[in-house]
């Protein structure tokens, strides 16, 4: 699998097919060594514009599958095309499946009162061999105050392999964020209505409004009141993003004024410098790429930059053009790589 993000609009997704998210997820359970997956669809990229906190962890994520059509039908103007829609709602009872075959365990936590030990009873009908660790639905209650002492306790005692949270986003990727370096579940995925679609305690869309991209016209039609404001600024939010493809495509580039001066003697700073193109692989501590011949970075190139600043110090982006910087002002990339217009800048925001 490959492990470079497609970054768009802020948000990593990786490039997976359902079976290598499967596959990725059992080789996780098999490594021992906690991670979470997120399911991200318009929501999230909407949420995210907003919330640096969950921006974060989308970026710190160890696989993020792209749950929706608008990501796949937009990566292609961005970079790789993804290769498909890997939607939590599907990739859960198939999961569940070889779960059963591998001796995985899996646990359902959130939804209404019953609708988790529901789920879980329904998977095991279908899959009499599957370990089922446990169920709870704990009492809706925001993020912070939630019992997540309760719950942590409940899922020590159960030690599955996979745990699904079903509390709806951004609060299942943020529980899942906050927690994973604390417990002992190899992977956790942040699933959202999906408890109750096994369950039957909601319809799903049938499959032919699913293939027309109306998944989220069905659901809308059954919850109008609830769910009115979120597709509103979701279409809003996908306007603006067709609006920004059309312009990152047809606008002319106006590339950075370059410092004429020399540029300041980096080592003596101890930052490490080089120019896009030729950036090494094995980079360390405080970095400055250069983009002065850079008109706009693909999606791959931008998730190679987000990996790097995971790994070392600081990177700092030096002289980007007008169409980066559109980019990255939609897409609130500069928490994680911001830009500098001069030197003296880059060297203040590296430090
Ligand atoms: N939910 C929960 N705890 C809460 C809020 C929501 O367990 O505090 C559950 C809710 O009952 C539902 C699930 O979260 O089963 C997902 O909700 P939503 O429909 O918003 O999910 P999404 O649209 O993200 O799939």
């Amino acid at each position: 699998m490959q492990n470079t993000p497609l970054v768009l609009f802020g948000v990593p997704f990786h490039n997976v097919t359902f079976e290598e998210a499967i596959q990725w997820t059992v080789d996780r359970v098999r490594s021992g060594k906690p991670g979470f997956i997120a399911t991200a669809n318009l929501d999230f990229l909407v949420l995210a514009q907003k919330d640096p906190g969950l921006r974060d962890v989308l970026r710190e994520a160890d696989l993020v599958i792209a749950d929706g059509f608008p990501p796949v039908k937009l990566a292609p103007f961005y970079g790789p095309a993804l290769k498909g829609r890997v939607t939590g709602s599907d990739i859960t009872p198939m999961l569940a499946a070889r779960a059963e075959k591998e001796g995985i365990s899996i646990y359902g936590l959130g939804a209404a009162e019953g609708v988790a030990a529901k789920a879980m009873e329904v998977l095991k009908k279908r899959h009499p061999d599957l370990k089922v660790a446990g169920a709870w639905s704990p009492p809706h209650a925001p993020f912070e105050s939630m019992d997540h002492a309760e719950i942590l306790r409940r899922l020590a005692e159960a030690k599955p392999d996979i745990l699904f949270t079903a509390f709806g986003a951004p609060k299942q990727d943020l529980f899942n964020h906050m927690h994973v370096n604390e417990w002992n579940i190899p992977v956790s995925i942040g699933i959202g209505g999906t408890l109750d679609f096994i369950a039957g305690a909601q319809t799903r869309a049938p499959v032919w409004a699913q293939k027309i991209h109306c998944e989220w016209l069905w659901r809308w039609g059954d919850n109008p009141k609830r769910l009115t404001k979120r597709y509103a600024a979701n279409i809003a939010f996908l306007m603006r993003a067709i609006w920004l493809t059309i312009l990152l495509r047809w606008l002319k580039n106006i590339p950075a004024a370059v410092d004429p001066s020399a540029p300041p003697h980096w080592a003596e700073h101890g930052v490490t410098y080089c120019e896009f193109a030729e950036m090494p692989d094995n980079l360390s501590g405080k970095i400055v790429i250069d983009l002065r011949d850079v008109e706009l970075l693909a999606s791959d190139e931008i998730g190679a930059l987000l990996e790097l600043s995971k790994r070392v110090e600081k990177v700092v982006l030096l002289h980007a053009g007008s169409k980066v910087r559109k980019l990255w002002e939609f897409s609130h990339l500069a928490d994680r790589l911001p830009l500098a217009a001069n030197c003296a800048e880059a060297l203040t925001l590296v430090q």
